[in-house]
């Protein structure tokens, strides 16, 4: 199995204090939040390792494709999350705080995925000015096309109801 977001340590304690920018690429598959899930594309993490004593700090953004449902119009949508991430990973984790870190490597995946699932939008908008359903797909039955209208009456007969009193 490939494991895109696990990155060997080695040369980070060779250089500790050394900033490693690294730039990796990878789907991370079934993330998803009620509506809205991450596409299969790559996930792009752009971040800076360092070794600082025994811990190793990650800071950087991640980026995902999201795809879900217009909340307004109900159509399929799609966008992009960027997040930025800022975590510590050490030997003996602290609950909540920190993440755990391998003897020769650290795998980024759960804070990648973890960022990025608190980012998906919950009720997502195909475009902020999605005016709602589109009215061939939904139609709108109003109460005045629903009612019983008496029918129009035809002027040609109304003039001949005046002749008919005359007489
Ligand atoms: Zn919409």
């Amino acid at each position: 199995m490939r494991r895109p977001f696990l990155v060997p340590t080695g040369e980070l304690f060779r250089q500790r204090g050394a900033r490693h920018p690294l730039r990796l690429s990878g789907p991370l598959p079934d993330l998803a939040l009620s509506i809205t899930r991450l596409t299969g594309d790559d996930v792009v993490a752009d971040v800076v390792l360092e070794a600082q004593g025994e811990a190793v700090t990650l800071t950087g953004t991640v980026t995902g494709r999201w795809t879900g449902e217009c909340r307004r119009c109900l159509e399929p949508t799609t966008g992009q999350v960027t997040v930025e991430v800022s975590e510590v990973f050490e030997t003996d984790p602290v609950e909540g705080e920190t993440y755990p870190l391998g003897r020769d490597a650290v795998d980024l995946e759960p804070v990648l995925r973890e960022a990025l699932a608190l980012a998906l939008p919950s009720a997502p908008l195909c475009d902020d000015a999605c005016p709602g359903p589109d009215p061939d797909a939904h139609p709108v039955v109003t109460a005045a096309e629903d009612g019983d209208e008496p029918p129009a009456v035809d002027p040609r007969w109304a003039a001949l109801d005046v002749l008919r009193s005359d007489n």
